[in-house]
């Protein structure tokens, strides 16, 4: 068996309150600050843990599977990432968003340049590592092939090629939580939401109650995707048409196809709606948000839809929301007011068409202070046929939509499949 002691960090745990884990002389970071060697990198390194000066570690969700490498010996605990030729295929500018600390706190916007701006410290062997990743791509979606075959979307050579695939920038965003910020959004105390954190999580990470002079933290919980359409920069200039879908993860649709709602279909269309705007000289965005089942989770999703189907009176409009309830305790646990910090990443000042009809998407943005012109309904003849129980649903409750919006008795007519069917 090989020496597995470079392996390990330390054989006994150190309880994170212990006068000695406190290094005073750890990088501040003064959120906000537009010039980044005074805003500080974030430096969650388990490997010097003296430089630490961030609650949690980088990789998201994927922090546990790390863990696991390391316990499994197949993982070096002092690997530095090497970022040689890692750099962003697009430069993403700094504007206004980055510099008011209250704009952007779920992520970091120097995430994506830290090898540059952040290049002093990582020359020092400080272990500083980017949150944001930024390369090109194409995507080849067979909704797409069928909207070029159908003469919806044009190939150009630019943004649509002759192999019908599209041409796009992919930016992905781990999660930066900047805490007194988040707590101002919500309307908490700082230690109130860092106490109900700590404990929630079944006590995961205790300096969010011992290292109150922490102020950010890693969440180990999922990322963000953008893509981006046409030029990355015209995103921050609002004399340029903008059409952008947020999009709320939903794997059972958006990768398997399920028919059980609208979710694909809205996002491809949303796809080609950004790609006809570039094609036309303005710019598109698309983001996916991993937030599984309104953020309650995919299981939970699957009983909702058991007990959507095997209510009295079968899978109906009428219902819709009260079964979500029932099952998880809430009807949403998305919370958008974190949402459009990535569009403020972008400095999105005004959004042209918003492929959205969910009203708390809807307020996050304008209440965030991006502008926007008109939201943009799935079309109906997109809707899958089991899908129409959540559509007529969320149209009674408030979605947006230019239909009219069904009564009671005619909702509980709107019926999904049986299980068995
Ligand atoms: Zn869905």
């Amino acid at each position: 068996m090989a020496n597995k002691d470079f392996m390990k960090r330390n054989s006994h745990v150190i309880l994170t309150s212990h006068s000695n884990q406190i290094f005073k002389e750890v990088v501040p970071i003064h959120w906000g600050e537009s010039d980044p060697h005074q805003r500080g990198p974030v430096i969650a390194t388990l490997s010097e843990k003296e430089n630490r000066n961030a609650i949690g570690s980088h990789g998201g969700s994927y922090t546990v599977y790390r863990a696991l490498s390391i316990a499994a010996g197949t993982f070096d605990v002092s690997h530095k990432p090497d970022l040689e030729n890692t750099e962003p295929t697009n430069i993403i500018k700094p504007g206004p968003s980055w510099f008011d600390p209250e704009k952007i706190v779920s992520l970091d916007p120097w995430g994506a340049h830290v090898s540059e701006v952040f290049k002093d410290y990582i020359d020092k062997k400080v272990n500083v590592q980017p949150t944001i990743a930024v390369t090109q791509a194409r995507l080849s979606i067979p909704e797409i092939h069928k909207s070029i075959d159908e003469g919806r979307l044009s190939i150009d050579g630019k943004v649509v090629f002759d192999t019908k695939d599209i041409k796009v920038t992919k930016v992905a965003i781990d999660p930066v939580w900047y805490l007194p910020s988040i707590a101002k959004r919500f309307n908490l105390e700082e230690g109130e939401l860092r106490r109900v954190l700590y404990q929630e999580t079944g006590g995961m990470f205790p300096e969010l109650v011992t290292r109150p002079d922490l102020k950010v933290l890693l969440p180990p919980i999922g990322s963000s995707t953008a893509y981006i359409f046409g030029d990355i920069n015209d995103l921050s200039n609002p004399d340029v048409e903008l059409t952008c879908r947020v999009h709320d993860e939903c794997n059972g649709s958006d990768v398997f196809g399920s028919d059980i709602c609208t979710c694909r279909p809205y996002l491809t269309y949303g796809i080609e709606d950004a790609a006809r705007t570039a094609q036309r000289g303005g710019v598109g965005i698309v983001i996916y948000f991993r937030k599984e089942g309104r953020a309650l989770g995919e299981v939970t999703k699957f009983l909702v839809y058991n007990a959507r189907k095997r209510q009295e009176g079968g899978d109906s409009a009428s219902t819709y929301f009260e079964r979500t309830e029932c099952v998880a305790g809430v009807q949403d646990a998305r919370f958008q007011e974190f949402m459009p910090d990535a569009l403020h990443y972008f400095n999105i000042k005004k959004i042209d068409n918003l492929h959205s009809m969910s009203n708390m998407k809807y307020d996050a943005i304008v209440k965030s202070g991006i502008e926007v012109k008109n939201r943009i309904s799935i079309p109906n003849e997109l809707i899958p046929e089991d899908a129409l129980v959540e559509m007529e649903a969320k149209k009674a409750a408030g979605y947006f939509t230019e239909d009219k919006v069904k009564s009671d008795a005619k909702l509980r007519k709107v019926q999904g499949r049986k299980l068995e069917e």
